[in-house]
C-alpha cells in the first residue's frame, strides 16, 4: 500500500508515488526515462526513447474519436532535485518521502517536483486507462527542462501528427497560459590590462538585497548588486585613479544578485577620499532604495594597514569597466503592449567576475539573462550588449538562446478548454502570459501552427524543500483534462 493509496484519482497519484520514488533530479533521469519506455511497451504503445532520453508515447484515438485532432499532452520528467542541509538524503539515488498535510502532498526535508512529475503521472493515468474517451494522443516527456531545456531543444516531433498540445508544466489553476518570453545567456567579456599599483586596497561590499526571479520579479524594482557596484565603481574611478583587483557578484544569471564585492588597489593618501565616495553614493542608494529593497547594506574597508604593491588593472581600463557596468541597461526595458501588465523586454546582471592575475593579462565576465516575448527586441537587446562591450574593447558570447512563444489571436484549443472551463468552475479562465521561459517556445518552433496552452494544478514554493501540490487541485484538473478529451469538436 502506497502512502497516497486512499487519494482520488486513484491512478493519478498511484503513478505519482512510482515517480517520487525514482530518482529523477536534472541530468538524473536514465531511470525515470526507462520506466515510461518499459511503461509504453507493457501496455504495446508506440514509444520512442531518444538519446537524450526524451520520450514520445502514442495512444489511438478510442472508437469514434478516430477523426477527432489529435491532442499532445507535454511536460518534463525531471525535477529541481534540493534537500534540507540536515537531511542526510542523496537525491541522485534515494527516492522521496511523500506525506499528505490536508489537502497537500510534500517531501519530508526535500523537493516534492511535482513540477513536473504531475504531468507525467497524469500523461500515464491517462495512457493506462480504458473508459476514458479521447482522440489520439501523442505524449511528450521532455528531460532537462529545468537546466536549459536541453530535451525540447533536442527532441525530433516528426512522428506528431498533432497540431495542438495541451502543456502540463504551470503552477496554478484557473489560469491558462498562452504566452511566455524567449531568452538567452549574453556573457560580455571585457579585456583588461594589467599593471602593479603600490598602496592600499579598498573593498566595496554589497549585501543584504532581497533579489529574486530574474523573469517573474524583475518588475519588481528591487536593487541588483552588480548594477548597483558598477555605480560606486563609477563613482570612484570618474574622480579617482585605482586599479581593480576583483570583481565578484551574484550566483546565477537568472536570479537577480543580492550581493556583489570589489576590491580596488589605491594609493594610500587616496583612501580617505575613496571612502567618502562610496559612503555619500552609498547613502543616495540607500534612499533610492528605502522602500523597495530596505535591508541594503553597503560597506567600504581599506585592508591591510601596511602598504604594498599588487596586481590590479590599470586605472584607464578599471575606468572602462565602470563605465560599461553603469551604461549597461538593466531590468525592464519594455511593458508589452498588447497585454497588460506584462514585461516584454528585460534583462538582469546576474554574474560579475574578475580577479587581476600577475601572469595573465585577464578579462571581466559580466553575464546576463536576457528575455523578450518579441523574438526581435531580443536580439536588439543583444546587440545593444555587444556595442557597449564592443566600445570596451571587449566582445559578447551567447548561450542557451530559446525562442518566445508568441500570443496567438486565433486559438480553437484555447476557445475549447474556455468553454469547458466557464461550465465546469461557472467563470472564465484567466488568460495570461508570462515573463520567463517554457518549453511551448521551442516545441512551437518545430511543429507548424501549434496551437498550445499551458495549465497545471496548485502548485507552492516549487524548486524548494517547502514544495506543495494540492491535492484537491490536481483532482479537478485531471476532470477537466479527461472532459475536455472525450469532448469532440463541432463538426
Ligand atoms: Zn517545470
Amino acid at each position: 500500500m502506497g502512502v497516497l493509496s486512499g487519494l482520488e484519482p486513484q491512478n493519478v497519484f498511484y503513478y505519482f508515488e512510482e515517480i517520487t520514488k525514482i530518482p529523477h533530479g536534472s541530468g538524473n533521469v536514465a531511470q525515470l526515462s526507462d520506466y515510461l519506455a518499459r511503461f509504453a511497451k507493457e501496455r504495446g504503445l508506440w514509444c520512442r526513447q531518444d538519446a537524450c532520453q526524451n520520450i514520445i508515447m502514442v495512444k489511438e484515438a478510442t472508437p469514434g474519436y478516430e477523426s477527432e485532432p489529435p491532442v499532445i499532452l507535454q511536460g518534463h520528467m525531471d525535477m529541481v532535485a534540493v534537500h534540507r542541509p540536515d537531511d542526510p538524503i542523496d537525491m541522485a539515488t534515494e527516492g522521496l518521502k511523500v506525506g499528505i498535510d490536508g489537502d497537500d502532498l510534500y517531501a519530508e526535508g526535500t523537493s516534492l517536483g511535482g513540477d513536473d512529475g504531475i504531468a507525467v503521472a497524469y500523461a500515464l493515468a491517462l495512457l493506462d486507462a480504458d473508459e476514458i474517451c479521447h482522440p489520439r494522443l501523442e505524449v511528450v516527456i521532455t528531460v532537462d527542462e529545468e537546466v536549459g531545456m536541453d530535451g525540447a531543444r533536442q527532441i525530433d516531433l516528426s512522428p506528431l501528427r498533432g497540431r495542438r498540445m495541451i502543456n502540463l508544466d504551470s503552477e496554478e489553476e484557473g489560469i491558462f497560459l498562452t504566452s511566455c518570453a524567449g531568452g538567452a545567456r549574453v556573457n560580455c567579456l571585457l579585456p583588461c590590462g594589467q599593471t602593479r599599483i603600490w598602496g592600499r586596497s579598498a573593498e566595496i561590499s554589497i549585501a543584504g538585497l532581497r533579489g529574486g526571479h530574474s523573469g517573474e520579479e524583475i518588475d519588481k524594482g528591487r536593487g541588483n548588486a552588480n548594477s548597483l557596484l558598477g555605480r560606486l565603481l563609477w563613482a570612484v574611478t570618474s574622480r579617482l585613479n585605482v586599479g581593480l583587483v576583483s570583481l565578484d557578484g551574484g550566483l546565477a544569471d537568472n536570479a537577480i544578485p543580492r550581493e556583489a564585492r570589489a576590491v580596488l588597489q589605491v594609493a594610500s593618501e587616496n583612501l580617505p577620499a575613496l571612502e567618502e565616495i562610496v559612503e555619500k553614493t552609498a547613502a543616495e542608494i540607500s534612499g533610492e532604495l528605502s522602500a523597495r529593497d530596505p535591508q541594503v547594506r553597503i560597506a567600504v574597508a581599506g585592508q591591510p594597514e601596511e602598504e604594498a604593491g599588487v596586481f590590479c588593472a590599470t586605472p584607464e581600463d578599471t575606468r572602462r569597466i565602470a563605465a560599461f557596468l553603469i551604461s549597461a541597461p538593466n531590468g525592464v526595458q519594455a511593458m508589452s503592449a498588447d497585454i497588460d501588465g506584462l514585461v516584454e523586454t528585460s534583462l538582469n546582471l546576474g554574474i560579475l567576475h574578475y580577479a587581476a592575475d600577475a601572469e595573465n593579462s585577464g578579462e571581466v565576465s559580466a553575464v546576463f539573462s536576457v528575455r523578450s516575448s518579441v523574438d526581435s527586441a531580443k536580439r536588439a537587446l543583444i546587440a545593444r550588449l555587444q556595442a557597449l562591450a564592443a566600445l570596451t574593447g571587449g566582445g559578447i558570447q551567447v548561450r542557451g538562446d530559446y525562442p518566445g512563444w508568441q500570443y496567438r489571436a486565433v486559438s480553437p484549443l484555447r476557445d475549447k478548454m474556455t468553454a469547458l472551463y466557464e461550465r465546469m468552475y461557472g467563470q472564465k479562465p484567466l488568460i495570461r502570459a508570462i515573463h520567463a521561459g517554457l518549453e511551448c517556445g521551442l516545441l512551437a518552433a518545430k511543429i507548424p501552427d501549434l496551437d498550445c496552452v499551458s495549465i497545471g494544478p496548485d502548485m507552492k514554493d516549487i524548486h524548494t524543500t517547502e514544495e506543495r501540490l494540492s491535492i484537491s487541485s490536481t483532482a479537478r484538473v485531471w476532470s477537466f483534462l479527461v472532459q475536455l478529451l472525450a469532448q469532440k469538436d463541432p463538426a
